[in-house]
């Protein structure tokens, strides 16, 4: 019975976004990241008894600004609910949440499908909540302690369809939650930090069956690197268990990124039957009309018109234009120094060069770029004007890049600008003319590869700061 089976891949996603407000869901506490443990908390968000929460609005703007541009329904009427579960990290013992009317539901996000083409991800709904605390857990006295700084955080939790087929699926959309989450400027969704984390859920089935088989989930998973290598080891893990005959359990499993392989968690912790109940604290809250279209004529122009904008009218590639409107960082370096005069095709050609290169190389996100983003204007200025070599340029970028110099100081500080008096430059080439005589014969013999040489060894005596055309051309000239 040598039947192999291929496999199809199911996921859907739960992503937690932390809200830009300044101040937590419930109370006046700091939302800022970090801080001395227990130092952003008061007795409502640490659940002490007695108190009332009282709802800060800034996260119902948000959270519709965020129900709009994923698309979806406002709830003009919703609500909140106690989701009731112990844990160390939740000092009250319930989460306040929305199960039975969240804000927003039916939207979705389009995304470039695995084959080619264009595909919509589902967005089930997406409701507001507040955050937990955190477990820090020490190596040194092998205890477990609680920092509630994050506790009453607010956040907004986006339910997917399970509408994900690869792992390259969830990582488009993901990229793209991000970007258009960034633009209307709910949330600085630094992964690094946690403001931005996906649980994933994922299931396979055999190709062409129309039953889903039974998921696992994977929580807070804030590195792409990560979710795609979760994806791929925890689809292989089921395909192994179904093919050996076995059945997936449905449980929730911690991707270990070191160990490259998942782990089943405590059963404890997997037990979903959470008590819901009606928040009796909090009035319902209503979304008018109004409020709803002002929202909406408010979104600011979006990652997908600016794509197709890049490449219409400023005449972009698309594939240039698709990665630079994954930031709202990115963007704002683009469209700083466009608005400063400078053209669209050079900008694009930095940005997917030497900026790409630098992020990559550093391992950092455009939201860590330091510098000031008119630098790279400045840089493209220089050699417009051939102040400076293009090469010249590139090295220039990297001390503007990781250490934020001002490129025209340093080309300054440096001495880096191109020799532009030609009576130098000759003088330095009739020099290496005549200290590499063979070469110079070679070339008169026909060898075109010895004025590569040449070249090569005037660039040098000039440190690079010379127009290698002009240096071309001299030297023709002196060889005849
Ligand atoms: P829960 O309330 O237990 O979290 P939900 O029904 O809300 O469960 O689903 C959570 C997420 O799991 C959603 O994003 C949904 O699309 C996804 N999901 C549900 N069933 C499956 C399945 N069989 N395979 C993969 N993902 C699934
Ligand atoms: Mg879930
Ligand atoms: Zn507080």
């Amino acid at each position: 019975m040598a039947k192999t089976t291929s496999w199809e891949i199911v996921m859907g996603l739960e992503v937690h976004v932390e809200l830009a407000t300044k101040t937590k869901i419930f109370c006046s506490c700091t939302t800022e990241f970090g801080g001395a443990p227990n130092t952003h908390c008061c007795p409502v968000c640490t659940g002490m008894p007695g108190v009332l929460p009282s709802l800060n609005r800034q996260v119902v703007n948000y959270a519709t600004r965020a129900g709009l541009a994923l698309n979806c329904e406002i709830t003009r009427y919703n609500k909140f609910d106690r989701k009731n579960y112990f844990y160390p990290d939740l000092p009250k013992a319930y989460q306040i949440s929305q199960l039975y009317l969240p804000i927003c539901r039916n939207g979705g996000v389009e995304i470039e499908a695995e084959g080619g083409g264009k595909k919509i991800i589902g967005i089930h709904e997406i409701h507001m909540e507040e955050d937990a605390g955190k477990l820090v857990h020490d190596p040194w006295t092998d205890s477990t302690m609680v920092d509630y700084n994050r506790c009453g955080v607010p956040l907004i939790e986006i339910v997917s369809e399970p509408d994900f087929r690869s792992a390259n699926e969830v990582i488009r959309y993901l990229e793209k939650l991000k970007a258009i989450l960034q633009f209307i400027g709910v949330s600085d969704c630094k992964m690094q930090e946690g403001s931005l984390r996906a649980d994933i859920n994922l299931s396979v089935r055999p190709v062409g069956s129309d039953k889903f088989g039974t998921r696992t989930e994977m929580k807070n998973m804030n590195s792409f690197k990560a979710i795609a290598r979760a994806i791929n080891g925890e689809s292989k893990r089921q395909i192994e268990v179904l093919e050996e005959g076995g059945t997936v359990k449905q449980e929730t499993r911690r991707w270990d990124d070191n160990k490259d392989a998942s782990f089943a968690m405590r059963s404890k912790e997997d037990a979903q039957d959470y008590k819901y109940f009606p928040e009796p604290d909090l009035i319902p809250i209503e979304i008018s009309e109004e409020v709803i279209e002002e929202t909406r004529k408010n979104l600011p122009e979006l990652p997908e018109a600016k794509r197709q904008r890049y490449v219409g009218e400023l005449g972009l590639s698309e594939y240039d234009a698709a990665q630079i409107t994954t930031s709202k960082y990115l963007v704002a370096l683009f469209e700083e120094n466009l608005a400063a005069g400078y053209p669209a095709k050079e900008l694009a050609n930095w940005i997917m060069g030497e900026v790409m290169r630098m992020l990559s190389d550093s391992g950092k996100e455009p939201e860590e770029m330091a510098f000031d983003y008119g630098y790279l204007g400045a840089l493209i200025g220089m050699v417009q004007r051939s102040e400076i070599t293009r090469n010249t340029a590139k090295k220039v970028f990297k001390a503007v890049f990781e250490e934020g110099c001002d490129p025209v100081k340093y080309v300054e500080e440096h001495n880096l600008k191109t020799v532009t008096d030609t009576g130098a430059v000759k003088a330095a080439i009739e020099e290496v003319v005549a200290a590499n005589q063979k070469s110079v014969d070679e070339y008169k013999s026909g060898k075109e590869k010895a004025l590569q040489y040449l070249i090569g060894q005037s660039m040098r005596a000039l440190r690079g700061k010379a127009d290698p055309q002009t240096v071309t051309a001299i030297l023709r000239e002196l060889l005849g």
